[in-house]
């Protein structure tokens, strides 16, 4: 699913067409892309739409290129479809924890129970199986099955036909026993199309065991579909989550997940395979890189940090040199993060308007190797606020503490003091420079 969408950014990026060229063709195959995975045509096309407008009123910032700015719209766009910012919680903020599955037969229900279970365990809770599935031959044999390959206890009542009374029994046998985390499998016996029956039925365990999530369990294959079950589940049930089993394998997956994500309701988790570990938490933005090619956008994503980062420091050297602020080791430090991948510090200062022809700064003073960045870092966080806004306060004795506190030498700190001081020497001179470059551009 969406699989050549990789194969379209990489050709974007390294292609030789033109830029409007290459914008008109990725987005040709991002339309096919999307409503061949099934994505409703007109979400697709209002995606599309949205990305054009943004490519014209929205300009790349400076250092990135036309490409990679594109790129990260697309990305940014396509999260939104997905459900945008939404990181579902997945570790529970109370214990025990009662979950309980509801969905339609065949949806994977049993199977997701499994993997949930083996997600919790494995991240060290207790974790306890109610098979409540009294429609299904053999669905408690399934389950012990899987209970047993991952060593976790499961509670069924074998010939047994009241499925709330068996929910309430194994949630109470369970709690007793100090499990941490409940998972209750039950049955889906209506088809799709019944969403009413489903929702009945589901009430009725609720109300019996009184669940901390209700998560509702759906097949990626029913594709658009999934839009009329989620959003009436989304209204009936305030702790509920959803789950999208059969990820794997389907061309309509895109279809589900979009649909899904337009009725509000939280993805929790995707299954990706019949196997107990193929379970994934759903988080749109980590799903959108990974269709697109995670190390590209990782690194578009990571340029476009520092340069905002960069751009920053360099409103605040403006304002320092312009007498509006003044310069703090806190600015320092900031740079110091920022100026790692950068480069040195005397490009910022050319980078200012109206510097760049002030003339020769100190640039080799004003480099900081790797190895004295680090042991400034760890200077500067043993340092007070008041410190770091104040430096002139450091004294010998505050000195030594500092050093003791970051693992440095009295000198390390002493050469920090003395980096800031010149620094501030600079922006003095900058300060007259550029008061005489005023003076004579005022000439003219
Ligand atoms: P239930 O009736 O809702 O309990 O569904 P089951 O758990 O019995 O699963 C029905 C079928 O779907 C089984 O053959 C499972 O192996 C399969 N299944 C469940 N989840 C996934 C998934 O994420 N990917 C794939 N490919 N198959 C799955
Ligand atoms: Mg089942």
């Amino acid at each position: 699913m969406l699989d050549n969408l990789r194969d379209a950014v990489r050709k974007f990026l390294t292609g030789s067409s033109s830029y409007d060229k290459a914008v008109e063709d990725f987005i040709k195959e991002l339309q096919k892309s999307l409503i061949s995975a099934d994505v409703n045509v007109k979400l697709v096309f209002s995606l599309t739409n949205k990305i054009k407008e943004r490519l014209k009123n929205e300009k790349p910032p400076t250092y990135i290129e036309r490409r990679e700015w594109f790129i990260k719209i697309v990305y940014d766009e396509l999260s939104n479809l997905f459900g945008g910012d939404k990181e579902p919680k997945v570790i529970p903020d109370k214990i025990p924890y009662v979950i309980m599955l509801v969905g339609v037969q065949g949806t994977g229900k049993t199977t997701t129970a499994g993997k949930l279970a083996y997600f919790y365990k494995k991240k060290g809770f207790k974790v306890g199986l109610v098979g409540a599935d009294v429609y299904r031959p053999a669905a408690l044999e399934q389950l012990q099955q899987l209970g047993q390959q991952i060593g976790v206890p499961v509670y069924g009542e074998p010939g047994e036909k009241d499925a709330v009374g068996i929910a309430k029994r194994g949630v109470e046998k369970f709690l007793s026993e100090k499990m941490e985390i409940i998972i209750v499998d039950t049955a889906g016996r209506h088809g799709y199309g019944e969403e009413a029956a489903l929702l009945e039925e589901m009430k009725n365990i609720y109300e019996a065991i009184k669940p901390d999530e209700v998560t509702l369990v759906i097949d990626a294959s029913i594709g658009q579909k999934a839009y009329d079950l989620a959003s009436k589940f989304n209204q009936a049930s305030k702790i509920g989550t959803i789950i999208i089993t059969k990820m794997d394998g389907t061309a309509k997956g895109g279809g589900a997940l979009s649909a899904v994500a337009a009725t509000g309701a939280t993805i929790k988790f995707i299954g990706t395979g019949e196997k107990i570990d193929e379970l994934e938490v759903f988080n749109p933005r980590r799903f959108v890189a990974r269709i697109l090619g995670m190390g590209d956008i990782e690194t578009i994503l990571e340029k476009i940090k520092e340069v905002e980062n960069y751009d920053k420091m360099q409103k605040k050297m403006e304002e320092v040199i312009s007498g509006k602020g003044k310069l703090t080791l806190r600015d320092v430090y900031n740079q110091l993060i920022a100026l790692r991948k950068m480069g040195p510090l005397s490009k910022l200062f050319q980078l200012l308007p109206g510097i760049g022809m002030l003339g020769q700064i100190p640039e080799d003073q004003l480099k900081v190797g790797e190895e004295k960045m680090r042991k400034w870092l760890a200077i500067m966080n043993s340092m007070t606020y008041e410190e770091l806004d104040n430096p002139s306060i450091i004294d010998k004795s505050r000195m030594r503490r500092i050093a003791l506190g970051s693992g440095t030498e009295i000198e390390d700190v002493k050469e920090l003091i003395e980096h800031y001081n010149l620094m501030q020497r600079t922006i003095k001179m900058l300060k007259r420079r550029k008061k005489d470059v005023e003076k004579l551009l005022g000439q003219f």
